[in-house]
C-alpha cells in the first residue's frame, strides 16, 4: 500500500524516469518558438567584432535571432545589444522610410528610397566636381567612414571606387579588426 502510494508520487516517478509524470497538459502542448521556421546566416549588424547570427523566419517573417554556434567568432554567444537584433527588425518604432529635412527648414518630409540614393550621388559628383585638385589627383572635400558590417570584399570595392574612380583620400571604416 505504502509501496504503491509512493510509487505515484512525481518525485519518485520521474527518479525512476517516467518524466512525462510530472508534465503538465500545458506544458506538453508547448512548443519551440523555432519550430517549423526557415533559418539564414547572418551577422549582427552592431560593432566591428562581427559575431554570427542565426535569423529564424515563418512565411516572410522573422521569428527570432540567436547566436550561431558555428561562427568561429562568437560560438553561439551575442552580447545584451547582439542578442536584442530581433527587435531591430520587428520593432514598431522602427524606421523604414526617408527622411529629408530640406536647408533651413524645420520639419522632415518623407521621400523614396530612388530619389534619396540620386540625391546623395548628385552631392557627391558635385562635390567632386567642385573640389577635384587636378595636380595632385584628389579631392579631400568628401570622405567615407564604413560601417561595422563591410566585409573584407566590400571594403575593397569602396577602396577602388572611391580611391581609384573618385579621387578620395579619406576613407575608414569602423571594423579595424
Ligand atoms: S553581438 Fe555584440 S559584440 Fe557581437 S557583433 Fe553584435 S554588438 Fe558586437
Amino acid at each position: 500500500m505504502l509501496a504503491e502510494l509512493l510509487l505515484k508520487w512525481p518525485l519518485i516517478r520521474q527518479l525512476r524516469g517516467d518524466g512525462d509524470a510530472a508534465v503538465s497538459d500545458r506544458t506538453r502542448a508547448l512548443r519551440k518558438k523555432n519550430e517549423r521556421t526557415e533559418v539564414a546566416r547572418s551577422i549582427c549588424p552592431y560593432c566591428g567584432v562581427g559575431c554570427g547570427q542565426l535569423v529564424y523566419h515563418r512565411g516572410g517573417r522573422v521569428v527570432s535571432i540567436e547566436g550561431d554556434p558555428e561562427s568561429p567568432i562568437s560560438r553561439g554567444h551575442l552580447c545584451p545589444k547582439g542578442a536584442a537584433s530581433y527587435e531591430l527588425v520587428t520593432h514598431p518604432a522602427r524606421m523604414t522610410k526617408v527622411l529629408y529635412r530640406a536647408p533651413r527648414s524645420r520639419s522632415w518630409s518623407e521621400i523614396d528610397l530612388d530619389r534619396a540614393t540620386e540625391m546623395v550621388a548628385d552631392r557627391l559628383w558635385e562635390s567632386r566636381e567642385r573640389s577635384f585638385d587636378e595636380e595632385q589627383m584628389h579631392t579631400t572635400a568628401v570622405a567615407h567612414l564604413g560601417g561595422a558590417t563591410l566585409d573584407i570584399e566590400e571594403n575593397y570595392l569602396i577602396k577602388k571606387l572611391f580611391t581609384a574612380g573618385l579621387g578620395m583620400v579619406c576613407l575608414s571604416n569602423q571594423a579595424r579588426i
